[in-house]
């Protein structure tokens, strides 16, 4: 049996009991349920534990849960002994100093006597002393965009996706201290029992996310391009061809990554392919 702890509500819940689903683990989501703390999974030998996000590497440090999804910003703040078994590809963010759009700021030295609000003060406190700093951190917990508006600090230091809110705030970003992804953490010293079941997890989440980043291909070819149209789709091991009903044609299957596809598209047509058809993989192990 493995305890795996979740968010709560907010930006990961969905997205992680997405993945489990799509991994073929079924849980109630832990917000819709009043209060609702734990939750056994279906045809899968798990139990899920639903927390806020701050609490989720204390309580994968302390053996509580065995393993947890959570922001990397938030593991790398709270400085809990945990593993992080697998980068998740959600949530992505960076965490950025910004300062008010009227403040001339030209260096990280322009940040000396100031005051930053933020509620990750151990990553900000430590990239001030490594970049030599002087600063007073300003630690609240919530709307800290807010911040310099209401003279509670100089600047800040926050999470940012598109950058809007801080816009929306008269910030502008000035320095990019590190980007963060929700990712799997584990306790440093699973029992083989749990560490079994964390394997078949991660067996799986692997299946559904390498999925996620190919496409499967099928395109019909004139028989004399089907050595050049092979050397364009490396395929996972090679493609497929079948011969169609119409003479002098074949049917090619393969399967591409996703962020070569356009590139790959192009080259096809230009070398005579046609009726190219892209579906999505639901599953892949390789
Ligand atoms: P909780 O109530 O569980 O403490 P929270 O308000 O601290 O939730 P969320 O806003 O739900 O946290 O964000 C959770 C994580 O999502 C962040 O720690 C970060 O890793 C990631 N994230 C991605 N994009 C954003 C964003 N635009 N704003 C905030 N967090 C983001
Ligand atoms: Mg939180």
């Amino acid at each position: 049996m493995l305890t795996l702890a979740v968010q709560k509500s907010g930006r990961l819940s969905e997205k992680t009991l997405h993945l489990l689903r799509e991994s073929g683990i079924y849980v109630e989501n832990g917000s819709s349920g009043r209060g609702k703390l734990k939750a056994a999974a279906q045809n899968f030998p798990m139990e899920i534990l639903f927390l806020r996000d701050d609490d989720i590497p204390e309580c994968v440090a302390d053996g509580i849960a065995h393993a947890g999804v959570v922001g990397e910003n938030v593991v790398l703040e709270k400085k809990r002994p945990v593993k992080i078994v697998e980068r998740l590809g959600f949530a992505r963010c960076r965490m950025s100093i910004a300062v008010p759009k009227s403040m001339e700021y030209r260096k990280l030295e322009d940040l000396n006597g100031l005051k930053i609000a933020t509620s990750f003060p151990q990553i900000l406190g430590e990239f001030l002393q490594k970049k030599g700093i002087r600063a007073e951190i300003h630690e609240i917990t919530g709307s800290v965009e807010i911040a310099p508006s209401i003279g509670l600090a100089d600047v800040i230091f926050d999470i940012v996706s598109t950058g809007s809110t801080l816009l929306s705030n008269g910030l502008k970003e000035v320095e990019t201290v590190l980007q963060s992804e929700a990712v799997l953490i584990a306790h440093e010293n699973l029992s083989p029992e749990s560490q079994t079941v964390l394997d078949q997890l991660l067996f799986r989440l692997r299946a559904v996310q390498k999925a996620e980043s190919f496409k499967y291909i099928l395109l019909n070819v004139p028989n004399d391009k089907i050595e050049k149209v092979c050397q364009i789709l490396p395929g996972m091991k090679s493609p497929t061809i079948m011969p169609l009903a119409m003479e002098g044609w074949s049917s090619l299957h393969s399967v591409i990554r996703e962020d070569e596809f356009w590139e790959i598209i192009e080259k096809l047509k230009q070398n005579g392919a046609q009726g190219i058809l892209v579906i999505p993989i639901e599953k892949m192990i390789l």
